[in-house]
């Protein structure tokens, strides 16, 4: 039986615009290329012209980069242009990601007066110290002004967090965490920094003249969020991913849960029909391509039913609730047992996987291997 795939209730646009690249980011963007602002828009218009019938969506997502970089004209035309290609279903999640430097009222009342109900702020610290080695460029006063503005027009508020950042110490990430809280965004993220090859961070290690956390500390650090977290009122609902109840995120839950969804601009990685394809990731070739009317995509991969399934495994783990296997049965056309039994049972008998009545999910300890364990099921 062949699957039937639903059609996508979730958008994701890319917009690779920031003032600067920070040392530890392999995001797809460009820094200081301002100027290529209005191509951007030109081409993100064409690639949205795929779209047809204005189709009704549930979650809408604008990642970047840094979308508010974008001047406030620039910022309304943008969305203009992918608001006229959709309809938001009523309740539907309208998320931005902003940075705290170059956040203005007049930047929060443009996203506000299109629809957007929901605004990631990439904080990461409000220590001056950790901010320079990251490399941020805003401070603490910054973060304090954003969060003020923010809260008079969105009342969805999420902010990003990393830590094991270099020279930063377990009473320093407490008071980051405590700090936070104090906020009392409806959501938080907390990262661990790590080293992509190809970026500054990454050299610097190279040459030893950046020195990252110890994998001791990064642990302790991981577990004080895992405590501090949910006894101040968020449900740790995801490995890197807490909130208010209420307030979980319902775009990344489309991809944890393997929902179809679709993507525009460069980089974007979109799920349509059991297939996964990407766009060009150099900023410029996906102009180019996208200018010249041609498909932009750069990377395509049909994902056979077993596949299908066990990527549904590797992700469904990511989640605290877990894996259904009724659910997952219905859904992938697999029992999960018979599937991949051989790798439950080992990582139930190592301690990070466990079963409750018609669940599997990861356990406390678990969590810290989580990748490992996602490894076992792909
Ligand atoms: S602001 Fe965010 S997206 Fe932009 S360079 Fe820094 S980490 Fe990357």
């Amino acid at each position: 039986m062949n699957p039937v795939f639903a059609p996508p209730q979730a958008i994701y646009i890319h917009v690779p615009f920031c003032a600067h690249r920070c040392g530890y980011c392999d995001f797809t963007l460009v820094a200081g290329k301002d100027h290529l602002i209005n191509n951007y828009l030109r081409a993100l218009e064409m690639e949205l012209s795929r779209v047809e019938d204005s189709p009704e969506i549930s979650t809408l997502f604008f990642g970047g980069g840094t979308p508010t970089h974008l001047l406030p004209a620039d910022l309304k035309r943008l969305l203009e242009i992918v608001l006229s290609k959709f309809r938001l279903a009523a309740g539907c999640e309208f998320s931005v990601e902003a940075n705290p430097a170059g956040l203005s009222e007049e930047k929060i009342a443009i996203l506000a007066d299109a629809g957007v109900n929901r605004v990631s702020l990439g904080i990461q610290s409000f220590d001056a110290q950790i901010l320079s080695v990251l490399e941020r460029d805003h401070r603490q006063e910054e973060i304090d002004q954003s969060l003020q503005w923010l809260r008079r027009r969105i009342n969805n508020i999420a902010l990003d967090l990393i830590f094991a950042v270099p020279g930063q110490s377990l009473a320093l990430w407490e008071s980051t965490l405590e700090m936070a809280v104090a906020h009392h965004p409806q959501h938080l993220s907390t990262y661990g920094l790590t080293f992509e090859k190809g970026t500054a961070f990454w050299t610097r290690r190279e040459k030893s003249q950046l020195t990252p956390a110890t994998p001791e500390l990064e642990r302790e650090m991981y577990a004080l969020a895992l405590d501090k977290l949910p006894a101040a009122g968020y449900e740790h609902y995801e490995i890197s991913n807490f909130a208010q109840p209420g307030f979980r995120c319902r775009h990344n839950e489309v991809y944890w849960t393997g929902q179809s969804y679709d993507a525009f601009g460069p980089g974007a990685a979109r799920y349509l029909d059991g297939r996964r394809s990407i766009n060009h990731r150099s900023v410029t070739t996906w102009l180019k391509r996208t200018l010249a009317g041609e498909l932009p995509i750069g990377e395509t991969e049909m994902l056979s039913p077993e596949d299908r399934a066990r990527e549904a495994i590797a992700l469904g783990l990511r989640r605290r609730a877990g894996i259904d296997l009724m659910e997952f049965h219905e859904r992938t056309g697999y029992d999960l047992l018979e599937l991949a039994g051989d790798a439950v049972d080992s990582l139930t008998a190592q301690g990070w996987l466990e079963r409750n009545s018609g669940t599997i999910r990861l356990t406390h300890e678990g969590l810290f291997f989580a990748d490992q364990v996602a490894g076992e099921f792909l």
